[in-house]
């Protein structure tokens, strides 16, 4: 989500020290509608307070500070742009547990375009907050 107006900039806890009593968000942020649809909706649900969205890259990179916080999250939610799952594949690889995962193709078609609607983002983060009891 950008914005080309200065406003105030809401600090947030850092990830390592708040995993315990967080839901942990972990994104693909793919480069098609599906991933950034799933980046905006990590933002979302962190500024709605229902989650904190983390460095999925990270984990992927072996960051130990990153493999701590999921290893340490209240719960591990992963958000998929499309069937490839690649933000669960990092997960399954780094031996770290899902408590939830979505695949946002299936609600929202595939397409090569960086062009995405708030309105996608807003409704398939009601799906989550709701399946996965944020
Ligand atoms: S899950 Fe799909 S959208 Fe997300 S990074 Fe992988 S290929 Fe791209």
């Amino acid at each position: 989500m950008q914005s080309e107006e200065k406003k105030d900039i809401r600090i947030l806890k850092g990830c390592l020290e708040s995993a315990e009593n967080e839901n942990m968000v972990w994104v693909c942020d793919g480069a098609a509608n599906v991933g950034q649809v799933g980046h905006d909706i990590g933002i979302l649900l962190t500024n709605m307070g229902k989650g904190r969205m983390c460095c999925t890259t990270a984990v992927a990179a072996g960051s130990k500070p990153h493999l701590e916080i999921a290893e340490k999250a209240k719960k591990n939610i992963v958000i998929n742009g499309c069937a490839n799952r690649c933000a669960s594949k990092v997960f399954e690889k780094a031996g770290k547990k899902i408590d939830y995962e979505i695949i946002i193709s299936k609600y929202l078609q595939k397409v090569p375009t960086l062009d995405i609607y708030m309105g996608d983002v807003k409704k398939i983060s009601e799906i989550i907050i709701k399946e996965a009891q944020l």
